[in-house]
């Protein structure tokens, strides 16, 4: 009872550790009750929980001639294709929390038991945005689900999840892919006008930071929500462009307080933001170096030609501890505004 590890949920790329423990877990009827799927919008959480839930009633699971999930038994085609009434997909509504109702409703359901397989599982997206009150209320449930329920929970940030649901799921951390690997997928399963055009292949490739999701959404969108997508990526390398023209100062402040106060955006700005001083220190050194921010030679040239490698440094270093300070529980307009004057202080220096 040993199916080769390229056989382990081959449609979900890479994280190889993940779908062996999870796999060795099914196979032996181990898997906990209550599992957190953890990783950015668009890494694939919920297709992968699509896969576990495939995979533990799949017909071929111990047979090592098929993959895991098969793809093909008649309960794995329901379950994939949605259709199966056993795999509850639930969700806050569109803008609306996920509060106390949402999880009687989830305890009421969950007593029931099963339809047509021999256990339910329930897929509750966005668990970070479920209000402290609604967690508490889920507590018991997790701990001790009824017979033969499996919860998979879907988190972007486990900061906002109390400790007290934690220390009840096992956590599966779920890594963006390789650069590489986002590629070969698009162009093995596209084949749009957008990504025959290089340089937009080049952007998405960047802006999707290895979440498979997010390639995909950009790849399908139409070009004005494409340009949206861009647009806000390309947020820090305008920064770059206001400081390389110091007299840019208004127009700066109106970047950075126009941008999201959600933490995890706002933080992967800042990164994004220490990436690019990078690029610039490294085309600074040898601009035949590869970029890891920066899409566009000619603007990490134009930021390399105006600014003192010295000044460059102070924002890598303001970037990174930004972001740190922004992953804590900070106020955000006070680091927004803190941000600004520590870059202007940098140009002045
Ligand atoms: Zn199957």
């Amino acid at each position: 009872m040993s199916k080769n590890t390229f056989n382990l949920f081959p449609n979900f790329l890479e994280n190889n550790e993940t779908k062996r423990r999870i796999a060795i877990d099914i196979q032996n009827g181990t898997l906990f009750h209550s599992i957190m799927l953890v990783g950015n919008d668009g890494v694939g959480k919920k297709f992968f929980a699509y896969q576990i839930a495939a995979a533990l009633s799949c017909e071929k699971k111990h047979s090592d001639d098929y993959p895991l999930p098969c793809g093909e038994c008649a309960s794995c085609k329901k379950i994939l294709g949605g259709n199966s009434l056993d795999v509850v997909f639930f969700d806050r509504e569109e803008q609306g929390s996920f509060g106390v109702d949402k999880v009687r409703e989830l305890r009421d359901d969950a007593v029931v038991t099963s339809n047509e397989l021999d256990f339910k599982v329930y897929i509750l997206d966005d668990f970070h945005l479920m209000t402290a009150q609604a967690q508490n209320a889920a507590l018991k449930i997790l701990e001790e689900p009824p017979k033969n329920v499996y919860f998979i929970l879907l988190c972007k940030d486990v900061q906002n999840v109390l400790e007290t649901v934690l220390s009840r799921v096992i956590q599966f951390e779920i890594r963006p892919l390789t650069e590489g690997s986002v590629r070969r997928f698009l162009s093995e399963n596209y084949n749009n006008e957008l990504l025959k055009n290089q340089q937009k292949l080049e952007e998405i490739l960047k802006f999707s930071r290895g979440c498979l999701g997010t390639a995909i959404e950009a790849t399908v969108s139409d070009s004005e929500k494409y340009n949206e997508l861009i647009e806000e990526y390309k947020l820090p390398e305008k920064m770059f462009s206001l400081i390389s023209n110091r007299s840019q100062k208004l127009q700066m402040i109106d970047v950075i307080n126009g941008l999201p106060k959600d933490r995890l955006t706002l933080a992967s700005f800042f990164s994004d933001m220490e990436c690019a001083a990078r690029d610039i220190i490294a085309y600074k050194n040898s601009p035949e170096t590869s970029l890891k921010y920066y899409i566009s030679r000619d603007s990490v040239m134009q930021a390399a030609m105006s600014l003192p490698v010295r000044k460059v440094y102070m924002i890598v270093e303001l970037s990174g501890d930004t972001r740190d300070q922004c992953l804590r529980n900070t106020n955000i307009q006070l680091l927004k505004d803190k941000y600004v004057s520590g870059i202007i202080k940098a140009i002045n220096s």
